[in-house]
């Protein structure tokens, strides 16, 4: 059984823990799967103060802020959320935004697409107060899909 590299589909021997090519983790990711986003880079860029991890993406993080600018408090006010990448670069990334209120009904549920999320890049996401139907209580954010971005981008440690 060799190992295919999911990025480059380069075929690595079995016990290999990086492939030989793209450099990519060959580790399961967070789902058990070794899809784009779930794989935890073995070395992360640095992850600066107020930001949260995003649900099932171990590299993906977010800061919510208001939209009129200052921290956000959470309730019918239009968000702003900020999405860093310390992982391996991505592109085509879909997250969902699942909000609830007190009474724990959704009161939130949109998707919003990333073209490009290149490592270390910080990306604004936009929620418009419209979109928000009751006072938000909970808001969770999590990685529907992604792809790699081009391969051996992340080979020299992810540094460009
Ligand atoms: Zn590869």
């Amino acid at each position: 059984m060799r190992s295919r590299c999911p990025r480059c589909e380069t075929e690595n021997r079995p016990v290999a823990r990086f492939c030989a090519h793209c450099g990519l983790s060959l580790a399961d990711g967070v789902d058990g799967t070794r899809r784009p986003g779930r794989v935890a880079h073995p070395d992360p860029s640095p992850v600066p103060e107020g930001f949260r991890l995003c649900e099932q993406a171990p590299d993906l993080y977010y800061r919510i802020e208001s939209a009129f600018g200052g921290e956000a408090l959470l309730g019918t006010e239009g968000l702003r959320l900020t999405v860093l990448n310390v992982g391996y670069s991505l592109c085509r990334v879909v997250l969902r935004l699942r909000g609830v209120n007190k009474k724990r009904a959704v009161c939130l549920d949109v998707q919003r697409t990333i073209e490009s999320l290149p490592r270390g890049a910080l990306v604004n996401l936009d929620v418009a107060s419209y979109e928000i139907t009751a006072p938000l209580h909970v808001l969770r954010v999590f990685l529907e899909t992604a792809e790699y971005a081009h391969e051996g981008e992340d080979r020299q440690g992810g540094q460009r």
